[in-house]
């Protein structure tokens, strides 16, 4: 080993990043379909062959890539998001590092085609591979759109291969990710293939009638018979959503859906809500289930906190905690206890 410093190989910066992000074939189809749906896509197909360790393939219908912009668009740090610090703090694309498809170039074979023109026979196809990562464009034909394929993840970095689990693990993860990603956009058209089978086929649609049938498709007949609808707004915050009643609680906390500004987290602060909403009416041990949507201004969330962007930071913590505890806990009153008529004498 050289005691020298020396700046490392794009390749192996680009594997070391891909660390954070790509931890199984699932992080790889969050990070594909996140950029189908800032592309503007109506529609996005998600094919999966062997649990994801043989392909990952995400194709939109989107804005796709101009063949100027090709070459650049598996280099770390490129990104058409964001441009400066102002635009980073009111980020409201699902996107912004510009790091994801250079890390998966880095550790599996991917080739992304795509066509930003009408013309059906536009099209290109760019790959990147070797030390550089020096990226390779060629003519491809490609309705509008964009195609990523995700080929043999991890084959160049066993240690991370060994931590593959069997297909249909993996497999479950890749579900989990295209359920939340479908609940957190009805007015895009999805579906998922596993081997070459139709796995979900959801069309798109938003109307009440649409949602609650999207919501069945992916989390079963029984949620919305058991849950109650709310809409409330305060201020610059607007919360709908489903809400479990306590009557169709779950053992484990695996039915819990909490989207802010469309994106999925994983938020201490709501958890807390919640927690404190159900407390009173939800027997010990046992956890409710909820789709929810928070929508709040770009600036007042900092979403900026990890690579993998699960966690969020508000500005204001406790106004959101307050605001959520109290429409969750008004929408199960009627679930809680009433008071006898005894107390009222
Ligand atoms: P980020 O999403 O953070 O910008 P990515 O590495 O995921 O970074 O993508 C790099 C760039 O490639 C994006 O900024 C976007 O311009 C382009 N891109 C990636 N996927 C698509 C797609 N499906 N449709 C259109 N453009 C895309
Ligand atoms: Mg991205």
């Amino acid at each position: 080993m050289s005691t020298r410093i020396h700046v490392l190989d794009p390749r192996l910066a680009n594997q070391i990043a891909a660390g954070e992000v790509v931890e199984r074939p699932a992080s790889v189809a969050k990070e594909l379909i996140e950029n189908a749906i800032d592309a503007g896509s109506r529609r996005i197909e998600v094919d999966i062959e062997a649990g994801g360790a043989r392909l990952v393939r995400v194709r939109d219908d989107g804005i796709g890539i101009g063949e100027e912009d090709l070459p650049l668009a598996l280099s770390r740090h490129a990104t058409s998001k964001i441009a400066t610090l102002d635009d980073l703090e009111g980020v409201s694309s699902l996107g912004f590092r510009g790091e994801a498809l250079a890390s998966i170039s880095s550790v599996s074979r991917l080739e992304l085609i795509s066509n930003a023109l009408e013309e059906p026979t536009g099209g290109w196809r760019v790959t990147a591979e070797g030390r550089s990562m020096e990226s390779r464009v060629s003519p491809a034909p490609h309705p509008r759109g964009t195609t990523v394929n995700v080929r043999d993840l991890f084959f160049n970095t066993p240690a991370r291969r060994k931590f593959l689990r069997t297909e249909k693990t993996e497999f479950g993860h890749l579900e989990e990710t295209f359920r939340r990603q479908a609940l957190s956009r009805f007015d895009i058209g999805w579906i998922l293939r596993h081997n070459q089978k139709v796995v979900q086929q959801l069309s798109p649609g938003t109307d009440t009638l649409a949602r609650e049938r999207r919501i069945s498709a992916l989390l079963g007949k029984g949620f919305i018979e058991h849950a109650r609808y709310i809409e409330r707004e305060v201020g610059a915050l607007r919360l709908s959503g489903w809400v479990g009643l306590p009557t169709h609680s779950r053992a484990q906390a695996d039915q819990q859906y909490f989207f802010v500004n469309g994106r999925v987290v994983r938020d201490r602060l709501v958890a807390h809500a919640v927690r404190q909403a159900y407390r009173d009416v939800m027997f010990h041990g046992r956890q409710p289930v909820f789709v929810l949507y928070l929508d709040l201004d770009p600036d007042v969330v900092d979403v900026n906190v990890h690579p993998t962007k699960h966690e969020v930071r508000f500005r204001d913590g406790r106004m959101v905690h307050d605001f959520l505890f109290s429409s969750l806990h008004h929408a199960l009153a009627d679930a809680r206890p009433q008071p006898g008529p005894e107390l009222h004498q």
